[in-house]
């Protein structure tokens, strides 16, 4: 089993403390969301855990199986197990997505033991038609001209390339129709196995009727406020941040 583990994290971003000490641990094996209101840190988190420079971290720790992560480069972090599916993916030029992908892969993997040619391009095309993808989908630039679905398709197909430990999905659901969700959630659902753990990040209950999770994490004011099962997603949907803010006494 691998463990990501977050202790008591506070993070500024541009001088400004976002994450006040956030307290979550995920176990591969275990699904896990995050909920919370536009502007609590949702995506700060994600953020902190990839690495990203623009996040300061203050005060508190990022273990993954008891190495600190913060220790380590972006790099490093992804070779650990780790992915991110960012909310909004970025065009890479003059890289093909499959380039990419099979990149990213052998990244993951020793110098002797990296994929072939021929078994990357069997995994990419079963994956590919699984998620209902185009073939020409690989061959393109990276996000280049993709729209919004294909970008949130292309980071679940890459993660089930990569096959991760630990999944970040960051709002894997924005702007998707109801297909595109259909398809990214028979995605992430595929990856359910004692080996994979995902913190899913979503504004919205919807994604959660699609992917049921193990533990349901509210976050308000840059913390984790409550934490429940997937039931308490639809209660949240019906009643609002606002009813729970009253019934924690939050002045968030
Ligand atoms: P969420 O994902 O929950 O909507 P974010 O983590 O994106 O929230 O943002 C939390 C707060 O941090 C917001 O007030 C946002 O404006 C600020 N913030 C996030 N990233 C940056 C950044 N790179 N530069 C300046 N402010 C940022
Ligand atoms: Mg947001
Ligand atoms: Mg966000």
């Amino acid at each position: 089993m691998t463990t990501l583990k977050i202790e008591n994290l506070h993070v500024n971003v541009a001088g400004k403390e976002i994450l006040k000490g956030v307290n979550l641990a995920v176990n591969t094996g275990e699904m896990h969301a995050i909920m919370g209101p536009n502007g609590t840190g949702k995506s700060t988190l994600s953020q902190t855990i990839m690495g990203h420079p623009a996040y300061e971290v203050t005060a508190g720790h990022i273990y993954l199986d008891g190495e600190d992560l913060l220790e380590q480069g972006v790099d490093e972090r992804a070779r650990a197990g780790l992915f991110l599916a960012m909310q909004y993916p970025s065009e890479i030029q003059g890289v093909t997505n499959a380039e990419f992908m099979r990149a990213a892969i052998n990244a993951r993997r020793p110098e002797d033991d990296q994929i072939g040619i021929m078994d990357f391009i069997t995994q990419l095309d079963e994956k590919r038609e699984f998620l209902s993808m185009s073939e020409e989908m690989a061959d393109r630039y990276l996000n280049e001209g993709f729209s919004g679905g294909e970008k949130k398709r292309n980071e679940i197909l890459q993660m089930m390339m990569v096959k991760p430990k630990i999944a970040i999905l960051d709002e894997i659901d924005s702007g998707l129709d109801i297909d595109a969700l259909k398809v990214v959630s028979r995605g992430v659902n595929s990856m359910r196995s004692p080996e994979f753990g995902t913190l899913m990040i979503t504004h919205y209950q919807r994604l959660l009727d699609y992917i049921v999770p193990d533990y349901v994490h509210v976050m308000m004011g840059g913390k984790i406020v409550k934490t429940g099962g997937a039931e308490m997603a639809k209660k949240l949907e019906a009643e609002g941040y606002a009813s729970l803010r009253d019934e924690l006494g939050l002045n968030v």
